[in-house]
């Protein structure tokens, strides 16, 4: 039986504001060529000077995989000839990059070995269109880790749980924004098969893979054109191979043999990269998504809630805000996922405040509301940020036998003191406070607070 050996080489493009080597920005959609300077167009005498927090980022995604982090490495140029590349050459680490060795955490899978993590400049981006091909040269100069994976796994699926993992964390640690389709996460899939017993075969390289998707697609389709080859007594020659997603099937680009020389040697513009041990200790390492869905799990939190929570970063942030782990992930995972999916929320501009959500949550406690009633109240919460309490009230949600007893409670209440009453009615608005306090007294400190203070209101008048 042959045995797929997959090992992934990932472009992050590092959540910067200003390019690596120069202060142009580095913000994605401006017109083409309008975020350019001599640097990074390569004019002749223009001298690169390096971007502090570049560093900074690798050295945290470094940290997060437990690299060995190097207190000195060296910018290599790597030279060859294509449209979008004006100097000629991309500055690049090769053999002394800043992060080597490390691992990353794959949920359901184990640790996956990394080579090393470099940092290099990016290339612009040709534009092919009708009556001929542009360039745009932006992105030239922006700031990329290149994370380049040990030959470790053996499927596709593997393969793509690997890359997820990656990315997902590589977002929660701010080093990249996690987006495939602009291109600022970016992978090429090397491939080969072999017998267990024998030594790796040969590697294949696939480019132009962006999409989870085409990952599996484009590797499923290699491996299987490589047992086939094999089948058939050829030999796999070393190449680098194009997807094309279209017709699902990958195409021969260029052939060892006639494969780039790069004639790597050091960049004479720029000084070693130092950085101090004080320097790297210093560095932050925000907690990964794998210790966030371990807490989650501590918590009684389920695992598929845990793992859709932890999948996006904006879900993390907004449970640890709402107290009451399993719950939260209930609320999480249920109501607010049906709002989202139904396309009345935008999860980027939440109406509510977190604690609104617990305050719901205490009207159910305190029987004010029944598990129905709480439902129509999140609902409402998260469509409009109405206030639980005012929904409450104004859908008749408390529940029938609490409303009466609190609603004779009311009315003795005003009867007792109509001139308080009269008072909050002309704009005294903080005797709604004592009017809610006797209240409790007479209910014997039974009665739900914000019931009460709904009732009051209502008979009042706002
Ligand atoms: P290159 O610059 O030629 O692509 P790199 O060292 O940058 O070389 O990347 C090599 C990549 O190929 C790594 O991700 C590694 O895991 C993978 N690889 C190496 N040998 C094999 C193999 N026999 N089968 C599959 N992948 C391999
Ligand atoms: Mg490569
Ligand atoms: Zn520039």
């Amino acid at each position: 039986m042959l045995q797929p050996v997959i090992g992934l080489e990932v472009h992050a493009q590092l959540l910067t504001r200003t390019k690596i080597f120069c202060g142009c920005s580095t913000a994605f959609g401006a017109p083409p060529n309008t975020q350019v300077c001599p640097v990074c167009l390569g004019l002749p005498g223009a001298l690169p000077a390096l971007n502090r927090a570049v560093v900074e980022l690798a050295v945290r995604a470094g940290k997060a995989f437990a690299c060995r982090i190097a207190g000195r490495s060296v910018w290599s140029r790597k030279n060859y000839f294509y449209p979008d590349l004006p100097k000629g050459y991309q500055i690049t680490q090769f053999d002394l990059p800043i992060c080597a060795g490390g691992a990353v955490d794959v949920p359901g899978l184990r640790k996956v070995q990394l080579t090393r993590i470099h940092l290099e400049e990016d290339a612009g981006k040709s534009v092919h269109a009708e009556g001929g091909s542009e360039v745009d040269l932006n992105r030239s100069g922006v700031p990329l880790i290149e994370i380049v994976g040990e030959p470790v796994l053996r499927s596709s699926e593997e393969a793509s749980e690997y890359l997820k993992a990656l990315r997902l964390a590589l977002v929660y640690l701010g080093v990249n924004d996690g987006n495939l389709e602009e291109g600022s996460f970016r992978c090429d899939a090397n491939v080969s098969v072999h017998e267990p017993s024998a030594k790796l075969g040969t590697r294949v390289e696939l480019k132009n893979i962006n999409s989870f998707r085409f990952v599996r697609q484009a590797i499923d389709y290699e491996i299987a054109r490589q047992v086939a080859a094999l089948g058939r007594g050829e030999r796999i020659i070393q190449e680098t191979r194009l997807y094309d997603h279209e017709k699902n099937e990958t195409r021969a680009m260029r052939s060892k043999e006639e494969a780039n020389d790069y004639r790597y040697f050091p960049e004479p513009d720029l000084p070693p990269l130092v950085v101090s041990p004080a320097w790297i200790d210093a560095v932050q390492v925000p907690r990964l998504p794998n210790e966030i869905t371990a807490g989650l799990l501590a918590a009684g939190v389920a695992p598929a809630d845990a793992r859709t929570i932890v999948g996006d970063p904006r879900l993390a942030a907004l449970h640890a805000r709402l107290g009451d782990p399993r719950r939260a992930a209930h609320f999480i995972v249920g109501e607010l996922s049906r709002a989202l999916n139904d396309r009345e929320v935008n999860l980027d501009a939440l109406a509510f405040e977190p604690a609104q959500v617990a305050e719901a949550w205490a009207l159910q406690d305190a029987g004010t509301i029944s598990s129905t009633g709480l439902k129509e109240v999140l609902a409402e919460l998260i469509r409009t940020g109405k206030p639980p309490a005012q929904t409450v009230l104004e859908r008749g949600l408390a529940q029938v036998q609490d409303l009466a007893a609190l609603d004779a409670v009311v009315d003795a209440v005003l009867a007792r003191y109509p001139s308080e009453a009269g008072k909050y009615q002309a704009g005294k608005k903080t005797l709604l406070g004592f009017l809610v306090g006797a209240a409790m007294k007479e209910l014997k400190g039974k009665g739900n607070p914000s019931a009460l203070n709904a009732l009051f209101r209502a008979r009042l008048g706002g």
